[in-house]
């Protein structure tokens, strides 16, 4: 089955909910036995993991839909909900780590997964460091014999750096390492991480799958091998996510692969006509020719999201900066992204580098391509471009 097949019949039982298109949102904590027989069977069914509801915090029928959902579309074993994107990081990290491990994170990690490894994990006796995202193979000489997970993230959050995960996964599972990916750019649908040697891979949610900028969500899908310590972490953490969030990441989730068509199309005009700027240094997107990770994009991904990176020449000054962002009427000035709507936000990717040097010295700003025409997504940038100049 294709993938826009699978995004609009996964999950659904409509023969369950009386015939209903979309399951329902169940609000439940208490579930309840009509006899002692059927609470005992319900016992042995979780023993034997036959997915069924026996307390709401380790899901409901609204929980089960959403993550039969993306297992499918992702090819992984299982799937489970965390309440946001960064909970799922932190989750997954987790679980495959205790006590005297290391573990190995791209330097282009997301901010937050990189201080929950230097802060919370530390505190618990795993050791982070961190590798250049280029790496590619040569993250052998990082290995360390206690070395247990591998974390990649393609294309690094900010700066954009598309890393070659076969490479690095055939390294760490030598190393018997798990790999553990944050594929929230790529999506289940523009890169398929467990053909790619991934063995845990986490999407924010809350981004393209919600994709109306209306619901926090994280989902982490993992292979058959990896699934018991998933499994294990989730539940010993409590985590469980409202219904009515997760009604609106499966809703989010029927849409996906039209919306990303779009935001791809759009993404990729918009990052052509900046890159013809004379105010502009480079723009970071694999999807461009130019880009450094297109040779990689082109060979692993099969799509590009509407997220992508600018640097301006050092000689655009703060006033003139300020100036392009303020008078911006379609941007909105915001730190998340995946909705519908076009986005803009600065960045300085320096604060949160330790194993590799930013080679640019001017400023930066980060584009989520929504779902507006493109024209009039250019003109708001054209009018913006020439208050820099004035400004
Ligand atoms: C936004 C984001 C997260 C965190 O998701 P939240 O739902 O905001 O917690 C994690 N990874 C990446 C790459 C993100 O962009």
């Amino acid at each position: 089955m294709h993938d826009e097949t699978k995004l609009v019949h996964s999950g659904r039982h409509p023969e369950q909910f009386e015939g209903a298109v979309n399951p329902p949102v169940f609000h439940a904590s208490t579930i309840l036995s009509p006899t002692l027989e059927d609470w005992e069977r319900k016992a042995e069914d979780r023993a034997k993991e036959v997915p069924g509801t026996y307390y709401g915090r380790t899901g409901t029928p609204t929980t089960r839909s959403l993550e039969e959902a993306l297992a499918a579309l992702e090819g992984a074993h299982r799937c489970v909900v965390f309440p946001s994107g960064l909970a799922a990081c932190t989750g997954a990290l987790l679980a495959y780590l205790a006590a005297g491990d290391h573990v190995l994170l791209s330097d282009s990690v997301y901010g937050p997964t990189r201080h929950a490894a230097m802060r919370l994990l530390k505190r618990y006796g795993v050791e982070a460091s961190f590798y250049d995202p280029c790496i590619g193979a040569g993250i052998a000489e990082l290995m360390r014999p206690n070395t247990k997970a591998v974390y990649v993230e393609s294309p690094g959050s900010l700066t954009f750096e598309v890393q070659d995960v076969p490479a690095i996964a055939e390294v760490a599972h030598r190393h018997g390492a798990v790999v553990i990916m944050d594929n929230t750019w790529g999506t289940p649908l523009y890169f398929k991480a467990f053909d790619h040697g991934v063995d845990v891979s986490i999407q924010a949610a809350t981004k393209y799958v919600v994709g109306h900028s209306d619901a926090m969500l994280g989902t982490v899908s993992c292979t058959r091998e990896a699934w018991p310590k998933l499994k294990a972490t989730h539940y010993d953490l409590g985590q469980t996510a409202g219904p009515d969030d997760i009604y609106l990441a499966q809703r989010g989730l029927r849409t996906m692969a039209v919306r990303l068509k779009q935001h791809w199309e759009t993404g990729v005009i918009l990052a052509e006509w900046i890159a013809r700027q004379p105010e502009v240094e480079t723009v970071l997107h694999p999807a461009l020719p130019g880009d450094r990770g297109h040779a990689l994009w082109k060979r692993d991904f099969k799509g590009a999201c509407g997220l992508f990176g600018v640097v301006l020449k050092p000689s655009v000054s703060d006033r003139a900066f300020r100036a392009f962002i303020n008078g911006l009427e379609l941007y909105g000035l915001g730190a998340s992204w995946g909705g519908y709507e076009s986005l803009i936000m600065p960045f300085d990717p320096r604060p949160q580098r330790t194993a590799t040097r930013w080679p640019y010295q001017g400023l930066c700003f980060r584009i989520h391509a929504g779902l507006e025409h493109p024209d009039d997504l250019i003109a708001d940038l054209q009018a913006g471009f020439e208050r820099m100049r004035r400004g």
